[in-house]
């Protein structure tokens, strides 16, 4: 195929602008795939891949081309995304940053996958996350990356002496170092929103049961969520529109919502948008840093016509306890499959079959997972289940009847997705409780099972990255990525480069 576009810098493309390319024939799905490849082969210093397949990118994008040359290729045909080790893959090693499942091939590709297939998106390989999607930085990792001889945490591209972000923060290292135009994600307490804050770019979990979690290796299964993590948010309403639909007969909880085309809805004006402020997001712990980028964020809204609205999230403080109670308990059930029988790691040495299950646990699963089987077994145990578990549960219920109230006066919420920028690496990697602190206001809308973006606001302390959360009401994505697009078409946050990408 003789195409006409020599572009070297491919990379600086939106999604929507690389679709448009494809389409119109100025460049080839394979020429694209490759042009990634490279810069992935040539940053592997930030440790982001942890697996490649270049033959099976490339048959994809071969694909792609095929499908465009016959006129009938999907929304993304041809655009190349990464994949978070959580989802399964048949052409990739799969592993949740785990040992557990080191070298694991599944024979079947995750829904969200091959949806994104299915719509014409291309592979490039999967990329590094925190132990099951448990962690904050991204330094809960058991397994190499690409060039690495050893498991270390990917490097924040804004400052490499930082952490990303996690559990996604492989994902969003790769977007906004520009080796892919766009990343899956998973969120069970906020790992698509911090690491794209952290990141500076803009990820978005959707409404609980919106996207199937079908192949999604499971942490905490009444609170994960798959969503995409772009540079802008016209970029995630794309992929997010290939993400979502029902997925009734593999995944019971899949939402019997239908597939929208949230791109539809990006052009609605804000005049008279009412903005919430959660209080309770405001106080003491939060970096002025971070504050002043949020504000000027707010301020900025309110140039485009949205009236900001004080209200109260009463319970904001108890999301972390009662998360770190919950999640644990579902990843304790969830992680009991991995015993050296069906798939995965085997110790090599035992006596008899318990002997096996302690010693294939005990190598397979790193310190933090460890931790949260344990936590999890005590919250669930007879005498502790009514103290721990059930009351997390009703406290649960009460922090998501909070958001109802709230959204009596408010269209949207807004506000911090971290109370800081991103932390040097090591800074807190022996404090776990540390790291659960600094979740307190993605934890809320996860408990809720409610939709929730992060997208660029300016820069903070160390001139890192500082995301605003917007909160939606249920099924309302399509507000939120306008909401969000509207801020992106007066600012140019999302466009900014980290130096040397
Ligand atoms: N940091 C939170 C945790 O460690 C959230 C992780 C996630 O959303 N997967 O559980």
């Amino acid at each position: 195929m003789s195409m006409t576009n020599t572009n070297n810098d491919l990379h600086q493309l939106s999604v929507a602008e690389l679709a448009r390319q494809l389409r119109d024939k100025k460049v080839s799905a394979v020429e694209t795939a490759q042009h990634f490849l490279g810069r992935i082969r040539a940053h592997e210093t930030l440790g982001t891949f942890v697996d490649l397949n270049e033959e099976a990118t490339l048959a994809q994008a071969h694909a792609a081309d095929t499908a465009l040359a016959a006129g009938h290729g999907g929304a993304l045909a041809g655009v190349p995304i990464a994949h978070k080790d959580i989802f399964v893959t048949q052409d990739f090693v799969t592993t949740a940053g785990s040992k557990m499942l080191a070298g694991y091939r599944s024979p079947f590709d995750a829904t969200v996958v091959s949806r994104l297939a299915a719509a014409g998106a291309v592979t490039l390989g999967k990329v590094s996350c925190d132990e099951f999607a448990m962690g904050s930085a991204n330094e809960n990792v058991a397994v190499p990356a690409l060039g690495h001889p050893a498991p270390a945490p990917v490097r924040n591209p804004w400052d490499t002496s930082r952490i990303p972000g996690g559990s996604s923060g492989g994902s969003a290292a790769a977007v906004a170092a520009r080796l892919a135009p766009a990343a899956s994600g998973t969120d069970t307490g906020g790992s698509i929103r911090q690491p794209a804050s952290f990141c500076g770019i803009t990820g978005i979990k959707p409404t609980y049961g919106r996207a199937s979690r079908y192949g999604m290796i499971a942490y905490a299964s009444s609170l994960d969520q798959a969503g995409p993590m772009a540079r802008s948010a016209e970029d995630c309403a794309l992929l997010l529109s290939a993400m979502c639909g029902p997925d009734p007969d593999r995944d019971s909880t899949s939402l019997d919502a239908p597939a929208e085309d949230f791109t539809r809805t990006l052009n609605d004006k804000l005049d008279g948008l009412r903005i919430g402020i959660p209080k309770e997001f405001f106080g003491e712990g939060l970096a002025p840093d971070v504050r002043a980028a949020v504000d000027a964020a707010l301020k900025e809204y309110e140039k485009l016509g949205a009236k900001l609205v004080a209200i109260s999230l009463p319970r904001t403080e108890l999301s972390i306890p009662v998360y770190y109670i919950i999640a644990p308990a579902e990843a304790s059930s969830n992680l009991s499959r991995f015993d050296g029988v069906k798939f995965g790691h085997r110790a090599k040495d035992y006596t008899d079959l318990l002997d096996m299950y302690k010693k294939t646990r005990a190598q397979g699963f790193g310190d933090e997972v460890k931790r949260r089987i344990m936590i999890g077994t005590y919250v669930l145990s007879h005498g502790y289940y009514d103290a721990y578990y059930l009351q997390a549960q009703k406290i649960r219920r009460m922090i998501a009847d909070d958001f109802q109230q709230a959204f009596q006066q408010c269209d949207v919420i807004a506000g911090p997705v971290a109370p800081t920028v991103a932390w040097k690496i090591g800074e807190k990697a022996d404090d776990p409780v540390a790291n659960y602190l600094a979740d307190i206001f993605t934890l809320p809308a996860s408990l809720a099972g409610l939709p929730g973006m992060s997208l660029p606001a300016g820069f903070g302390a160390g001139n890192m990255p500082v995301g605003l959360q917007l909160i939606g009401n249920y099924l309302q994505e399509g507000r939120l990525l306008n909401v969000a697009h509207q801020l992106q078409q007066a600012t140019d946050f999302h466009l900014r480069t980290p130096g040397g990408f």
